[in-house]
């Protein structure tokens, strides 16, 4: 029988780039979302129910209808700069509404879990690539959010036999090679895509938050990864649950760093020589760490996981396919 799963904020970027996948390797989706991020057209062809993390009643009624195998939660609050403003918002959504997510779990008697959480658990790095057990000291609500999370699956493998996978992302980039689906954020906060929507004239150029940083060009240093690559890493999790009980971390990135000013210059190298993407120098954003990159070789070696597209001009490629025709996108245009 086809393996049945529930993806919590499948309307998302993350997550409908995962129902994709899910679908192309014959599982049997169900998206649960809010819609307050996503898009109900980017889900395509499978069952959505509309529903919030926080409402306990709605998600009993989900897990009484269906039967579940597993379960991918991408459905999170995401901003780093907004959870420094208003962290009451990041701790409901992203904690409460995650315990909620897993109690439900239990009372139906599914134990499989996939978590997306984040590179910002690290806070700024001690070490040149970032391993698994690096320490933890998120700089901001939304990192802190996420290890709570970690710390609570720890703690439910324990106690309650769940067994989870948390990937931290490093920089989700990229869009589907179809063009129907990609990267878009009601405000869009991320730099990929508004470097984008700069090149197009759609936004009053790009804002470069900070030139200081102790990096090679002052400007932060983050690792991008492909969204199927990160959808890829998924679904080797479903496998790696059954043979390995209790909570699992990896950490997912290329092991690249582009600085700001080099993704914006990769993009300018994809889109052509005759499009000025026109930028200015602001103020650091709260919350950011100068330097983020992955060393992934526990995923590359525990789960056989390699990225299929590492390099950061195919990866913004994609995304400039989807930019320039967007189809549907958790915004689309
Ligand atoms: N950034 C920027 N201008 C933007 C959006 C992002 O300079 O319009 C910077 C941001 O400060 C960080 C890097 O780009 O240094 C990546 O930020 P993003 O929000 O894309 O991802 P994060 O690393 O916060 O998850």
């Amino acid at each position: 029988m086809k393996a049945r799963i529930l993806v919590c904020g499948g309307a998302g970027y993350i997550g409908s780039h995962m129902v994709r996948q899910l679908l192309a390797n014959d599982y049997d989706v169900v998206v649960y979302d809010n819609l307050s991020q996503g898009n109900a057209e980017a889900v395509g062809d499978v069952p959505l129910i509309r529903g919030d993390l926080l409402d306990r009643e709605a998600l009993a009624a989900l897990f009484a209808g269906h039967e579940f195998d597993a379960v991918y939660h991408f459905a999170a609050l995401i901003a780093v700069g907004e959870s420094v403003t208003a962290p009451d918002l990041y701790y409901r959504n992203n904690v409460t509404g995650t315990l909620n997510l897993l109690d439900a779990m239990r009372v139906a008697g599914v134990d499989r879990f996939v978590f997306s959480s984040t590179a910002a658990i690290f806070g700024n790095p001690q070490t040149e690539l970032i391993s698994e057990d690096h320490p933890k000291a998120p700089l901001n609500p939304y990192g802190r959010s996420k290890l709570m999370i970690e710390q609570v699956l720890e703690d439910y493998g324990h106690a309650f036999g769940i067994r989870s996978v948390c990937f931290r992302y490093f920089n989700a980039a990229g869009a589907h090679p179809s063009g129907d689906i990609g990267e878009a954020h009601d405000p869009e906060t991320h730099l990929v895509p508004n470097v984008l929507l700069a090149a197009l004239g759609e936004r009053d150029g790009l804002e470069i938050f900070g030139d200081d940083y102790d990096t090679r060009d002052g400007t932060c240093i983050r690792d991008y990864i492909h969204i199927d690559d990160i959808a890829s890493a998924h679904l080797k999790a479903l496998g790696y649950m059954d043979a390995h009980p209790g909570a699992h971390v990896f950490n997912l990135g290329n092991g690249n760093g582009f600085s700001n000013k080099e993704v914006l210059d990769a993009a300018a190298r994809v889109i052509g020589k005759n499009r000025e993407i026109p930028y200015r120098i602001g103020p650091r954003r709260a919350g950011d760490a100068a330097v983020l990159v992955a060393d992934s070789s526990h995923a590359r070696e525990a789960l056989g996981w390699a990225p299929a597209t590492p390099d950061i001009e195919d990866i913004i490629e994609t995304a400039w396919n989807w930019h320039r025709a967007p189809k549907y996108g958790p915004f689309a245009k």
